[in-house]
């Protein structure tokens, strides 16, 4: 599919989502997602937090810089990629995804990627981890590489604002970028 086409679908999408009066969290913004329509690595966040419901764009707070910096460090801009939540509206006070809210906007994410078909997922924290794998713990498993269907790798990592918290974790959050780099690059 090309460009233009990819694009349309996902603006089509976006309005499908916006009219969706059935979706949860209505009395937020909808955050859809940015990026390349042909990214080859899409990012998979939690849910937007206050500065992404205003802005109406994923990942721009304190978390979002760091991602957009670890990127750079690897020669990626951030329009290089595509950056998306499971939840598209932000949960009141930050609190947790509920499991209802997550499957509620499920076959909206399921659309999105079905659209733009990425190489790589990249899932940020636990709650984008155990969409795509229930029952494994992200601190175990972040950085590891998944084939996760034909074609389709799946990279899990910490969320940005836990590597904000700690230097341990913040390392291995700015290392597995190189692996990601490592991964992207044998799949050219
Ligand atoms: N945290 C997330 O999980 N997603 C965002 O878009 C911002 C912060």
């Amino acid at each position: 599919m090309n460009k233009a086409n990819k694009e349309l679908l996902l603006q089509k999408l976006k309005t499908k989502m916006e009219r969706d009066k059935k979706l949860p969290l209505l009395s937020s913004n909808l955050v859809f997602g940015e990026g390349s329509v042909n990214a080859r690595i899409v990012f998979i966040g939690e849910a937007p937090g206050v500065n992404e419901d205003r802005e109406r764009r994923p990942f721009i707070g304190r978390s979002g810089k760091l991602l957009t910096s670890c990127l750079e460090e690897i020669g990626l801009e951030r329009e290089d990629v595509y950056i998306t939540n499971i939840v598209k509206r932000r949960p009141p006070e930050n609190r947790d995804p509920s499991l209802e809210e997550i499957e509620a906007y499920h076959p909206y994410l399921r659309e999105q990627l079905a659209i733009i078909k990425p190489k790589i997922i990249i899932t940020l924290g636990r709650f984008a981890l155990n969409y795509f794998i229930p029952d494994i713990k992200i601190s175990q498993n972040q950085g590891k590489i998944f084939r996760f269907e034909k074609n389709l790798i799946l990279i899990p990592m910490f969320h940005p604002a836990a590597a904000l918290r700690g230097t341990k974790v913040l390392n291995q959050f700015k290392e597995t970028f190189y692996e990601v780099a490592r991964v992207l690059g044998s799949i050219k």
